[in-house]
């Protein structure tokens, strides 16, 4: 447990297409919103020819840069290649993606002129990183601890790439948690809960589908089982409306408009923008000038038809609470409350067909969608370092095993040694033998999923264990420990009872995941490419500052009498002129040229401006940015004043724009 004196400690729900990022602060949660405003931060990252952008600024480039602008990392993380769901959103995405070594999906992009590649650990530490900076500049501290959500249906490996992207942006991941418990704990806050409460946490999100069945009682929390899809979700609905557009592009203009990137992806946000107004609008239009070879395009939907196109997948969502509740065995009448979690939510006939199933009771809304997640998170961070306070400070968390895990025997049979819905931390032990005579070592392979046959799972990793001493097949006694820890992370411990030699997995030996040598590699590009940000930020600034300095004096020395202007201000007027020029030409410089140039220009026009009290009153109209000091300004004051030039009233009234 990380102790108090580590700094505040926060929760960020690491969504697929929306990342929040919370904070627990004076006994009460506190959304942080981003540099823009947003309490939400898109999960994009998008890479130029001079800047990596992540966040709203990615977003907002997209249509721009379509195959360097990343999104929907969540979806590779932890994945193979090869697996069919990671081949089916290559066809969708308009950034490119390899098969790595071990099968690794690579993103690869061109930065700087230069091909890249990342792994979607690199992506979402990206995007971690960047909520890191948003909690800091609100908190006005560094902040190393936080708490990580990931959808309940993650499995292992999946919870390990998330684990290691918090790693690479710099965080101590105090834990992974599962999304439907975040939610639950901000629910659980919101709601007194008095007895025993079963609750049923609805989450439709940009990119998965949650449901979970949790008991509470006080501040105890336990997943009783999750089900749902991590393939199900709001742009699942989009891609969907976007095929239906695709379709009738080509129907009117013979035309199909797929083979361009930047059509296709103009077209998904109107979808989008389409599809969030028709939850509060009977029909929508889009509109797109030149969507495609300069054909404009116009359109209407209905929410009508927007229900029917999506329906089969609506209802898959309502399959999902089915199969929830019968795996804890329980029976829809004996949910207190069914919660809305998740941007997708909002759709009324998602709501509808809930409400339905669970025979018109009422849902609950009390918990913003949106926030829940990091909420709930941020609760859990405070506890994890001690800061809560007494409402929250006896919350316990249990979470189950979303899929079974076990070991591969002879034959490919699956041996189960975990159940899926297993409460966890949790440890279990079984014994296993081998399989002809005098064999000493013994491969063993970790498998997850709830197929008999091990080839239809989804392979961990596997170790080798020798050193068995020689005996007749079945007769030596290996005893097997699977151990998983709060985080929902498994070690697999092998022993052999006679000798006591053993050997367990560890992360580097699963196949695909990230070694320590490699997390340490990626923390050092990780931090290469924050230094690079910041040089471009710095440059942009400088930049910035030399452009208004030369616009500002050169508006001023155009609104002063040319006759007037002394040879050293003329001399000036020249020296602006050539910056304006080179600035035109010079937009990838280093940032220090552009401060000097702006340290040259300043040390003409200082004395000059210095001396010259007319100048300096237009500085005032100009509301140029001028470092004046209480005092300069009100010797400027007194001397336009003094000689009569302005009036004393105006000047005062623009006093009060300038602060400093
Ligand atoms: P995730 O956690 O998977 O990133 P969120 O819970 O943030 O997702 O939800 C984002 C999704 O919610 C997006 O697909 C977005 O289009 C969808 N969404 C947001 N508002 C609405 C709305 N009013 N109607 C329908 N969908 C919405
Ligand atoms: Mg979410």
């Amino acid at each position: 447990m990380a102790g108090e004196s580590e700094g505040p400690a926060i929760g960020i729900d690491l969504g697929t297409t929306y990342s929040c990022v919370a904070v627990w602060r004076n006994d009460i949660v506190e959304i942080i919103p981003n540099d823009q405003g947003n309490r939400v931060t898109p999960s994009y990252v998008a890479f130029n020819e001079t800047e990596r952008l992540i966040g709203d600024a990615a977003k907002n480039v997209v249509a721009f840069n379509p195959t360097n602008t990343v999104f929907d990392a969540k979806r590779l993380i932890g994945r193979r290649f090869h697996e069919p769901l990671v081949q089916k959103d290559l066809m969708l995405w308009p950034f490119k993606v390899i098969s790595g070594s071990h099968d690794k999906p690579m993103i690869v992009v061109t930065y700087k002129g230069e091909e890249k590649q990342f792994a979607a650990e690199e992506i979402s530490s990206m995007v971690l990183t960047k909520m890191k900076e948003i909690a800091e500049a609100y908190l006005g501290s560094t902040v190393k601890n936080a708490v990580i959500t990931v959808p309940a249906y993650f499995n292992d490996s999946q919870r390990r790439a998330t684990r290691d992207a918090g790693i690479i942006s710099g965080f101590n991941v105090l834990r992974v948690i599962v999304e439907p418990t975040a939610a639950a704990i901000a629910y659980s806050l919101n709601q007194k809960i008095s007895g025993e409460k079963n609750v049923l946490i609805f989450d439709l999100g940009g990119g998965t589908f949650d449901v979970s069945l949790l008991t509470m009682v006080k501040s105890t929390i336990k997943v009783k089982s999750t089900a749902g899809d991590s393939h199900l979700g709001g742009e699942d609905f989009d891609n969907i409306m976007v095929k239906y557009f695709v379709e009738e592009f080509k129907r009117k203009n013979k035309k199909d408009i797929r083979d361009n990137p930047r059509a296709l992806r103009r077209l998904r946000t109107a979808c989008e923008r389409a599809k969030r107004n028709l939850s509060f609008m009977a029909h929508t239009t889009i509109g797109l000038d030149c969507l495609y070879n300069g054909i404009d395009f116009e359109s209407k939907i209905s929410r009508a038809k927007f229900e029917e196109l999506n329906m089969a997948l609506f209802e898959e969502c309502i399959g999902h609470v089915e199969k929830c509740l019968n795996d804890a065995k329980m029976d829809k009448k004996s949910i207190h409350d069914v919660v809305l979690v998740g941007g997708s939510t909002r759709i009324p006939k998602v709501q509808q067909l809930l409400q339905n199933f669970f025979d018109g009771k009422e849902l609950c809304k009390s918990i913003h969608p949106d926030e829940a997640v990091a909420y709930g998170a941020a609760v859990q961070a405070a506890v994890l370092t001690g800061h809560g306070n007494y409402e929250i400070k006896d919350l316990e968390l249990w979470d189950v095993t979303p899929l079974s895990l076990g070991l591969c025997l002879v034959h490919d049979k699956m041996l189960v040694v975990v159940p899926r819905n297993t409460t966890v931390p949790t440890k279990k032990k079984t014994q296993v033998t081998t399989h002809y005579d005098d064999q000493t070592d013994g491969n063993l392979q970790v498998y997850e999923g709830e197929r008999p046959r091990t080839s239809d799972n989804i392979l961990l990793g596997s170790f080798v264990l020798s050193g068995i001493p020689p005996a007749p097949r079945g007769i030596p006694k290996i005893n097997i420990c699977f151990d998983i820890d709060a985080d929902g992370i498994l070690t697999v411990t092998a022993r052999e009872k006679k000798t006591g030699k053993k050997n367990s997995i560890t992360i580097s030996n699963v196949k695909g995941m990230l070694s320590e040598d490699e997390i340490d590699r990626l923390l050092e590009e990780a931090e290469r490419m924050k230094l690079d940000d910041e040089e471009h930020k710095k440059k942009f600034e400088e930049m910035n500052s030399l452009e208004n300095y030369v616009y500002g004096t050169r508006a001023m020395i155009r609104k002063y009498p040319s006759k007037s202007l002394n040879p050293e201000a003329k001399k000036l007027e020249g020296k602006i002129k050539f910056a304006i020029k080179w600035l035109d030409e010079h937009t990838d410089e280093e940032a220090c040229l552009y401060e000097n140039m702006r340290k040259e220009l300043e040390s003409i026009w200082d004395p000059i401006i210095k001396k010259n009290h007319r100048l300096r009153l237009i500085a005032f109209g100009e509301r140029f940015v001028w470092r004046f000091s209480v005092f300069e300004i009100l010797c400027i004051i007194f001397e336009a004043w003094h000689v009569g030039i302005i009036d004393f009233q105006d000047i005062n009234s623009q006093v009060n724009i300038i602060h400093y």
